[in-house]
């Protein structure tokens, strides 16, 4: 996003942009949401991220090792030094089930599940194909999470499904 915002702004003869990912894929983490319901595949949500880098700009694909703000540089991975003038920093979220008791204590993506991650969201949409209903809880881990209202949204996406499964339910 930034970098697609700033790119047509900045005079190129001035600045040069490098934009740093350990990653290639794109994953629409949105799109999550939808995947155990069968509304998008595991496939709908992924996509090569150099399809969204404007031209001109420098990419490194790499893991960033850390970042030395006093010496404005940052070292990847592989020990290549980048100095910068100016750095935004965007890595994301991850989430920590490890630190919610129980939640990774061997039912993990077998009959708990999250829907923050790739793994945990196409595990659910195949657990769901075979589940026969029964009482499903959708617990809220402690702030921050990476979409606070998505909890809400699964619950409503889920009503059709508990229609179908559990009689009795309006
Ligand atoms: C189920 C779900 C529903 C959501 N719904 C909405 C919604 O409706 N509306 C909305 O606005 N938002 C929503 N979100 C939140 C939204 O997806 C995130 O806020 C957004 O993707 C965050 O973008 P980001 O670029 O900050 O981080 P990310 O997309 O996580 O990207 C971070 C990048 O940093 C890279 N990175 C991290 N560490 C390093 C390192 N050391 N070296 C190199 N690269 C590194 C990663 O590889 C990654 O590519 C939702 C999220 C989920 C999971």
């Amino acid at each position: 996003m930034m970098l697609n915002k700033l790119s047509p702004v900045l005079d190129k003869s001035e600045w040069h942009i490098t934009i740093v990912d350990q990653h290639e894929k794109h994953y629409y983490q949105p799109g999550f949401l939808f995947i155990p319901f069968g509304i998008y595949s595991c496939n709908d949500v992924i996509k090569p991220k150099r399809d969204f880098f404007p031209s001109g700009t420098e990419v490194i694909m790499s893991e960033i090792d850390r970042i030395e703000p006093a010496e404005n540089r940052i070292i990847l991975n592989n020990k290549v030094i980048l100095n910068y003038d100016y750095l935004i920093i965007a890595t994301g979220a991850r989430i920590k089930p490890e630190e919610t008791e129980g939640l990774k204590d061997g039912l993990w993506h077998k009959n708990i599940f999250d829907f923050y991650t790739l793994e945990g969201a196409c595990s659910l949409a195949d657990f769901f194909k075979r589940w026969e209903g029964g009482k499903n809880d959708v617990n809220i881990t402690e702030m921050p999470i990476k979409c606070p209202v998505a909890p809400l949204e699964f619950v409503f996406l889920q009503i059709p499904i508990l229609q179908k499964k559990v009689s009795g339910i309006k």
